[in-house]
């Protein structure tokens, strides 16, 4: 099949109707499926047959928008999960076990970090943090016998840094496993990870890829391009699975072992399936993913401009202004844009700040990110209230720190509630 252009998959991937049937992709609604006879429907379970039995399982509603996400990011596989979290989860527990270790960079999302931190190490998976600029010997350094996997966010959610998907991989290469990147915030248009060296690459579906805040959910998708056979660190992938009628992943279904192994065993056993309903809603925002992730960074640029002129405003971060530190990585691995996210503190530090938020008149006080909205969080005064000025500047969060994720407004009415929010705040 021709390989086309972002766009077009972006339309089209995932689902050809035949002839007669509905252009929309259907929701199957089902939770199982009728087969005429026991031996027709025992051949789905030896996996020696395709078909569906269970949607916990698969289903086709939900297949299709893996196909179309896993064809965006050039990947041989996918498959959806109920959100986020739950595709960081199974990517790591696809390829670690108690006893295993991990190297994550430290610029990730708060939700990853409890979830390696805490929860992860409780299950006996150990993870090594590295910042994303440390120096060589410190990421050689995080390395042990029992590293199985390297983690990274392609645009770490709310730090902005531009992780260095190659210098990662290469790491990681060197020492015989993957590479997983969190590609939540550049989204494939602008950023493809498995181009740069990265194996697998993970989603917060929730965020652009939806982008109208209807629904939480997430992917993994496969490159297809690591050899799981190269050393015995994934007996999981190489040696037969006695859980499944002995099957070898790796041979019987070759570049989609990884995605096989993560259904057949951890959508079996831990769930964590979307609804088919949600995958639907999903399917309508990739549609337009390319046209509004172009909108977001030209609005998100101009309102970075904006501010950093204001003398309202201590200081901007946003990877496409020229001065800032993450610019050059950003050229080079997102030349078109990263995402709408930018972060900024109004002069005046905590105070100043919670006025700033409630004098905005059209922009949305919200936890949310990446949504068609204009949408603003002073993670002082929400999420991190609790903290005192010094315990916030401990954990990275400046007091004055406001993230603005820039929507699909018109660009004038955008810059006008901005400007007179900060009037109100600095009066
Ligand atoms: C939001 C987010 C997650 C978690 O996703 P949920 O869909 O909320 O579970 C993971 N990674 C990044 C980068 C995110 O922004």
């Amino acid at each position: 099949m021709k390989d086309y252009g972002l766009a077009t998959k972006s339309v089209r991937a995932g689902y050809t109707p035949k002839n007669g049937e509905p252009i929309a992709l259907p929701i199957i609604q089902s939770t199982t499926y009728k087969y005429e006879s026991s031996d027709a429907m025992g051949a789905l379970f030896d996996l020696a047959a395709d078909g569906y039995f269970y949607t916990r399982l698969a289903n086709p509603t939900n297949d299709a928008v893996a196909a179309k996400i896993a064809a965006m990011e050039g990947g041989v596989a996918g498959v959806l999960t109920s959100s986020g979290q739950a595709a960081n989860l199974f990517a790591i527990l696809n390829l670690c076990s108690a006893g295993d270790h991990v190297v994550a960079s430290t610029a990730i999302y708060g939700g990853t970090f409890n979830l390696f931190n805490v929860t992860l190490r409780r299950f006996g998976i150990d993870f090594t943090f590295v910042t994303p600029d440390c120096d060589d010997a410190t990421l050689e350094g995080a390395f042990t016998e029992k590293t199985k996997a390297v983690f990274g966010e392609t645009l770490s959610n709310p730090s902005l840094n531009v992780f260095d998907i190659e210098r990662f991989a290469a790491a990681a290469h060197r020492h015989g496993v993957p590479l997983i990147v969190d590609n939540t915030f550049p989204t494939p248009v602008n950023c493809r990870p498995f181009s740069f060296g990265a194996d697998i690459v993970t989603h917060s579906t929730t965020k652009y890829m939806d982008g109208h805040a209807t629904q939480v959910g997430g992917v993994i998708v496969d490159s297809g391009n690591f050899d799981w056979t190269q050393n015995d660190k994934f007996p999981g992938l190489t040696t037969p699975d006695e859980s499944y009628h002995g099957v070898t992943y790796v041979e019987q279904f070759g570049k989609a072992a990884f995605i096989t192994k993560c259904v057949a065993q951890l959508m079996r056993d831990l769930g964590s399936i979307p609804s088919p309903h949600n995958a639907f809603l999903l399917n309508l925002g990739l549609e337009t993913l390319p046209l509004r992730m172009k909108k977001h960074c030209e609005n998100a640029q101009a309102v970075a401009e904006y501010l950093q002129g204001s003398d309202k405003v201590s200081w901007v971060s946003y990877p496409g202004l020229p001065g800032d530190p993450e610019y050059a990585k950003a050229q080079k691995y997102m030349p078109n844009g990263t995402s709408g996210v930018i972060s900024f503190g109004v002069r005046g530090g905590r105070a100043a700040a919670t006025k700033f938020m409630d004098a905005l008149r059209l922009c949305n006080i919200v936890t949310h990110v990446a949504d068609c909205r204009t949408c603003v969080l002073h993670p002082a005064s929400t999420t991190h209230r609790q903290l005192t000025d010094e315990q916030l500047e401990e954990c990275g969060v400046k007091p004055d720190l406001i993230r603005l994720s820039v929507g699909l407004e018109d660009l004038e009415d955008i810059l006008d509630d901005l400007a007179q929010a900060l009037t109100a705040a600095t009066a």
